[in-house]
């Protein structure tokens, strides 16, 4: 159930709606938006009366929230989720689309410092790069560990980009989170609840990526583990499902993204790279994505792709990388958006001869 506040409402008022609800058992969630306050009560609501709250000072109405996933829905909070990254320096949710690039693997630090100058010259505004890497076979390269973070540090040094890397585990969740400024929670490990609750302490937004075998709704609850564990700066990442289609890597499920646009206030991110598996299928789906409602993609970029440690076949060359960033801008153009800078408004009257 969500109570709403009526415009004004004092913290006092507030207070006392948190307070009435925990007596009654339940856990209580703050959501301070532009126009009103809500408090969604979540948990065993057997004893709370939509009517005892919606006869307390400052309460405008109660609503009952019909979906599972309480606080991640939208009719928890209307407005969009806009998370900041890096202290603000990046801001997804907004009107800016916002482009992640680089390797799918930290290979080395000559590697993923040159190809972060190359996808910041391009455009990108955060630098992906796995130094921890979950791989189908354990004899296949399993990423550099605390090696490859520090190298993804030394490339955001040199150029000034966030990053974000995958945590497997919650018993590394400490180390990568002092690195990262993003935590990407990979398909692997989507309904690994220890580990969504231990993402869910930490102060630092994180990307949960689709399962290959998780329904729509099955992947809001899991961000729901991490928004009801405290951590509210979460963004759904759309990676491509397991079907029985063998042709591409995976089946970019499009539909989830206005679905899950609709459905949830929470950023959502395309991975066309994965959703693929084929670089020459990228720059399409990317496009698609952004036609869709994406408020963010993630792309797998590499110099040379051919000898990449992992996922060459769907990396895009920094040639290829350079001119889809070129055309992201016309497509978010026709959906009202940007890619890279903000366009300029100009008013009429300044049009004018004065
Ligand atoms: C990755 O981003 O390189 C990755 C391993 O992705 P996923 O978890 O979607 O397979
Ligand atoms: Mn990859």
């Amino acid at each position: 159930m969500i109570v709403v506040m009526k415009p004004g409402a004092t913290a006092a008022q507030i207070g006392n709606v948190i307070a009435r609800a925990e007596q009654m058992g339940c856990q209580t969630h703050p959501i301070y938006g532009d126009n009103r306050t809500v408090v969604a009560l979540v948990g065993d609501l057997t004893n709370v009366s939509r009517e005892v709250f919606g006869a307390l000072d400052g309460v405008l109405h109660t609503v009952r929230i019909q979906e599972p996933y309480k606080l991640s829905s939208r009719a928890t909070r209307p407005e969009d989720t806009v998370i900041e990254v890096a202290g603000g320096a990046v801001q997804i949710g907004g009107p800016e689309i916002i482009v992640m690039a680089g390797p799918c693997s930290v290979e080395s630090r000559e590697g993923i410092v040159e190809i972060a100058h190359a996808v910041k010259e391009a455009g990108a505004k955060v630098l992906r790069g796995g130094a921890f890497k979950p791989r189908t076979s354990p004899y296949d390269f399993q990423g550099h560990g605390l090696k490859g973070l520090e190298y993804l540090a030394e490339a955001r040094e040199a150029t000034g980009l966030p990053v974000i890397t995958e945590v497997m585990t919650v018993e590394t969740l400490p180390m990568v989170a002092e690195y990262t400024d993003i935590l990407q929670i990979g398909a692997r490990n989507m309904q690994n609840y220890g580990l969504l609750q231990a993402v869910g302490k930490i102060n630092k937004p994180v990307m949960l990526k689709r399962g290959m075998s998780g329904t729509i709704k099955e992947w809001l609850m899991c961000a729901e583990y991490i928004v009801s564990s405290g951590n509210k700066n979460v963004m759904l990442c759309e990676r491509g499902i397991r079907t029985y289609e063998t042709a591409t890597r995976n089946t970019f499920d499009l539909n989830a993204v206005p679905f899950v646009k609709q459905t949830s206030h929470l950023p959502v991110i395309a991975d066309p790279s994965h959703g693929t598996g084929l670089r020459e299928l990228v720059p399409a789906m990317a496009k698609a994505s952004i036609a869709a409602g994406a408020d963010a993609l993630i792309l797998e970029v590499h110099p040379d792709p051919d000898n990449a440690i992992s996922d060459g076949r769907q990396s895009l060359t920094l040639e290829m990388f350079a001119q889809l960033m070129h055309d992201l801008r016309r497509v978010a153009t026709a959906v009202d958006r940007f890619v890279g800078e903000a366009p300029v408004e100009i008013a009429v009257d300044e049009l004018m001869p004065a």
